[in-house]
């Protein structure tokens, strides 16, 4: 089988795991949202394409984009139950989203619940009046490097 070096790249992310040990509260929800990016196969919880890696693991994917763009793109933890209502860091209440998905709905005047704002951003997303056409061009990229990662 024949890998670029980016996929290559891509497919060491996702063994990247953190010891039990160094779970402070931090750690947690970086660990939690590591392993919810892995479980939805480098995906969108709200919009179904794909990620960036978040922060700590962008340098390892290149993509030609501006840093603006790589930062909408990029993972982000989002809490289905949210911590001011006692929400936790678990994995079991954290899926990844796009940073621009996840913001999106916090910037609406009442956030809709996780499920709701999903089925909207889905309808959007079928529309195609939710990305922009760059963000589409990026994460076609980034969807070739997952077609290609071993399994
Ligand atoms: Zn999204």
């Amino acid at each position: 089988m024949t890998t670029k070096p980016s996929s290559i790249a891509f497919a060491s992310l996702w063994r990247v795991r953190l010891p039990d040990r160094l779970m402070s509260q931090p750690t947690r929800l970086r660990s939690s949202r590591h392993a919810a990016f892995i479980k939805q196969g480098g995906r969108c919880y709200y919009c179904s394409l794909p990620m960036l890696p978040s922060n700590d693991e962008q340098e390892q994917v290149k993509v030609n984009a501006s840093q603006h763009l790589c930062t909408r793109l990029r993972c982000t933890a989002e809490h289905l139950i949210a911590r001011s209502e006692g929400g936790s860091d678990k994995l079991k209440n954290i899926v990844a989203a796009h940073a621009e998905c996840n913001q999106r709905r916090h910037r609406m005047d009442t956030p809709l619940q996780p499920d709701r704002y999903r089925k909207l951003v889905q309808t959007q997303v079928a529309n195609k009046c939710w990305h922009s056409q760059k963000a589409l061009s990026v994460m076609s990229k980034l969807q070739a490097c997952t077609l290609n990662t071993p399994h």
